[in-house]
């Protein structure tokens, strides 16, 4: 099932290279902006809640591009906030026939509920994929998201999926509170889950000029003026969970997204 969803996803980015798709093929879709985490980095938690989308809302949005929907990140704040997170993924595998990717991104808060959440959702035709954000090995991790046991639970959540069958991985987001710690968070994985490996490594190179195009962002709330986060949420196709978060501090600087498993 897999290979076959992979295979789908590169023929959907192809053909949408060659001619412009009536419908979007991806979507990012913030479902709330709740988060109990109180990230450095992130201006999420500073926000009120406002109104969300119930999943009768969202059951409609995701019907209204169904059939040509192949790939879908459901995100926030964090998505186990809502208690219904899991019925609102499980509305969109039922409005998109053509789903070849379900991903969503957890803080790991809450294991239990992730858990909960990914028991729900297994079995669904498309390839299902969580990843498990990290900032650094414990002391860092919990200092920079204002939650002390943070790590521990992030490593939690990660071993609950992984007991599943669940394709999970930890994503890094890079800024300068992070960026010279990638090795001792990937030595900390190790220490925590014996076995455990880095699977990628990938290089990219932000632009270097004020102003010079980088690639587009699918965070679809950050129109309104300091409406999400501080940073712009960049994805790039042709990665499940790689993503990076662009600072200005590090729009001229190398960044380096790892991910492992
Ligand atoms: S980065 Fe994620 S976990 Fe941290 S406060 Fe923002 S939404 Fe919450």
């Amino acid at each position: 099932m897999s290979l076959v969803n992979d295979a789908r996803l590169v023929a959907r980015g192809l053909r949408s290279a060659v001619s412009a798709p009536a419908l979007p093929w991806k979507l990012t879709c913030a479902v709330t902006w709740r988060c109990a985490q109180r990230c450095t980095h992130c201006r999420i938690w500073r926000r009120p809640a406002g109104d969300e989308l119930t999943v009768a809302q969202w059951a409609r949005v995701f019907a209204s591009v169904g059939p040509a929907l192949s790939w879908l990140d459901l995100t926030g704040g964090e998505v186990t906030s809502r208690a219904d997170f899991g019925a609102l993924a499980r509305a969109a595998l039922d409005a998109c026939p053509s789903l070849a990717l379900l991903h969503f991104p957890t803080n790991g808060e809450n294991p239990g509920a992730v858990e909960a959440v990914a028991r729900e959702l297994q079995g669904g035709h498309a390839r299902f994929v969580v990843s498990i954000s990290l900032d650094g090995p414990p002391q860092l991790h919990d200092r920079l998201r204002g939650d002390p046991g943070a790590f521990d639970r992030a490593v939690d959540t990660w071993r609950r999926l992984r007991s599943l069958g669940v394709e999970s991985y930890f994503g890094m987001t890079l800024s300068d509170y992070t960026v010279a710690h990638v090795d001792a968070t990937r030595a900390a994985l190790a220490d925590a889950v014996p076995g455990f490996r880095r699977t990628t490594s990938r290089t990219r190179r932000w632009p270097t000029a004020p102003g010079a195009p980088h690639p587009p962002t699918s965070w679809p709330s950050s129109s309104g003026a300091g409406a999400s986060r501080a940073t712009p949420r960049t994805s790039w196709s042709g990665s499940t969970s790689a993503t990076c978060r662009r600072t200005s501090a590090l729009a001229a600087r190398r960044c380096r997204a790892g991910r492992w498993r």
